[in-house]
């Protein structure tokens, strides 16, 4: 039983508003697995109170469909979720300005095991 969800997010290469859909896990944590046009600005979303308690991680075969991005990252600091290109260094967000860097593991699993520290430079 896969159950979805939509984050509205903004696309960060044309600055659109675009919808990133999760799929819940069985590990309670959220795979992101697509992406949608938010047509306009009113969109009566009834999700927004709700609380996600899962890591946000990108699944498989994850794309942008504003500009084909393949990962996503979230603002830490306006809390903006918004597309990124896997294995850039550094992104900047598209609602507040705020530039990200951005460490990359090899896999998923390493980052919800240990923490990852694991800067490579
Ligand atoms: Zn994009
Ligand atoms: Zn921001």
């Amino acid at each position: 039983m896969a159950k979805y969800f939509i984050v509205n997010g903004v696309c960060s290469t044309r600055k659109t508003p675009v919808g990133y859909q999760f799929k819940v896990g069985d590990d309670g944590n959220y795979y992101a697995v697509g992406s949608l046009r938010l047509s306009g600005p009113s969109t009566d979303s009834d999700s927004s109170t709700e609380t996600h308690t899962g890591k946000f991680l990108t699944g498989l075969g994850f794309k942008c469909r504003e500009c084909g991005n393949d990962n996503f990252s979230t603002c830490g600091k306006c809390g903006t979720m918004f597309c990124i290109q896997s294995g850039a260094p550094t992104v900047t967000c598209p609602t507040c300005g705020n530039v990200i860097s951005i460490t990359w593991v090899d896999s998923i699993d390493e980052v919800s095991e240990s923490s990852s520290k694991s800067s490579k430079q």
